[in-house]
């Protein structure tokens, strides 16, 4: 009953969001945003840059990037609509089972407002003030992944300090921006405007999110030199879905920057890292969800398959190197050739290949 009504409210709200996604293309975008619930809390807004992962609940908003500049408005709308749909409706729909789920346990008759039936919910309770956005996650320092910060983070608002409530609108002035250590490095050196900059970083390994955020844990995973030395995977451990942003992005070969401190072997790690901890519900589908940095929505099978071919890339290059081959040589010889319909021009890719592998000599 409550998971048609969540069901019959996405819809009606992707309706109006993606009348024209039928026709289109959905890797080449069509100019819209698109909102696609993906598992739990997690959904994943499309259009706006790179993907951007949204939990949207009772806590508020958290965003795993922020998209591109031009796109900040109708990315604010679009999540504040979700906001709405999702946590600010006389009776929110959700399609949250079991004994963990965000304001108690079940959807059914035991709900955060204690035990009644829907209808009587229906009746007495009235819509929640929908609480702002909270957080926001850069998974690496590119620019269509991090040009929404300024304007979202000056949207939002954040929790502070532990006795301050946790009522709707918060004290903190912004929601609060997260990365790893070397994207904020790298903000202060390229003159970045302040207010994009990441308000707190982490720099171990990984970094265990302190406290649930709508009623789940959280882990970042910093993947060292891989497509650039700023790289955060972001794990949502009760929707189990991983946001990977750009060390895994099925629209192309691996971008790897070089100049940034990517590597090609830190790259084949990065996606080793999202192996690891993805587990499939039958036979390499479904079960954790992985959100790319660009591209369609995926789970275990895609990133095997994907890892597979850098990894076969990869040795066809080495091995060209050990043969004494030129950079000029090795882009000749097509070491791409059975996967270039699929992934379109390798002479980035190859060059960073090569780069990284002869810089390690
Ligand atoms: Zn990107």
């Amino acid at each position: 009953m409550r998971i048609t009504a969540f069901k019959f409210s996405i819809a009606l709200m992707l309706g109006s969001l993606c009348s024209a996604y039928a026709q289109q293309n959905p890797n080449r975008g069509d100019g819209d945003l698109h909102i696609l619930p993906v598992q739990g809390n997690i959904y994943m807004l499309v259009g706006a840059g790179a993907n951007i992962t949204v939990s949207a609940g009772y806590d508020g908003t958290l965003l795993v990037d922020t998209g591109s500049e031009q796109m900040t408005d109708r990315v604010l709308a679009a999540v504040k609509q979700l906001a709405i749909t999702v946590a600010g409706t006389p009776y929110p729909p959700s399609p949250c089972v079991g004994l963990r789920c965000p304001g108690g346990a079940g959807s059914g008759a035991f709900n955060h407002w204690g035990w009644s039936s829907p209808a009587i919910n229906t009746i007495i309770a009235s819509p929640a003030p929908v609480k702002p956005i909270r957080y926001i996650i850069n998974t690496s320092i590119d620019s269509d992944h991090t040009g929404g910060n300024a304007k979202i983070a000056k949207a939002g608002v954040t929790f502070t300090g532990g006795n301050v409530a946790r009522g709707p609108g918060g004290s903190g002035e912004t929601a609060e921006v997260w990365a790893f250590e070397t994207v904020l490095n790298r903000m202060t050196e390229t003159k970045v405007p302040e207010v994009a900059w990441p308000a707190e970083t982490y720099y171990t390994p990984s970094y265990k999110w302190n406290g649930f955020f709508n009623g789940e844990g959280i882990q970042l995973f910093h993947t060292p030199a891989a497509h650039t030395d700023g790289d955060t995977i972001v794990y949502f451990r009760y929707s189990d879905v991983i946001s990977a942003g750009d060390v895994f992005s099925i629209t192309s070969y691996p971008v790897i920057d070089v100049a940034k401190g990517g590597s090609i072997q830190g790259s084949i790690d990065a996606l080793n890292k999202i192996l690891e901890i993805a587990i499939p519900q039958f036979r390499s589908q479904g079960g954790t969800y992985i959100i790319p940095g660009h591209g369609r929505l995926c789970d275990e099978g895609d990133v095997a398959n994907y890892r597979n071919m850098v990894v076969k890339i990869r040795d066809r290059i080495q091995d060209m190197i050990k043969n004494d081959k030129t950079l000029q040589q090795i882009k000749a010889a097509r070491p791409t050739l059975d996967y270039d319909g699929r992934y379109g021009s390798p002479d980035a890719f190859i060059e960073a290949v090569y780069r990284s592998l002869t810089q390690k000599r």
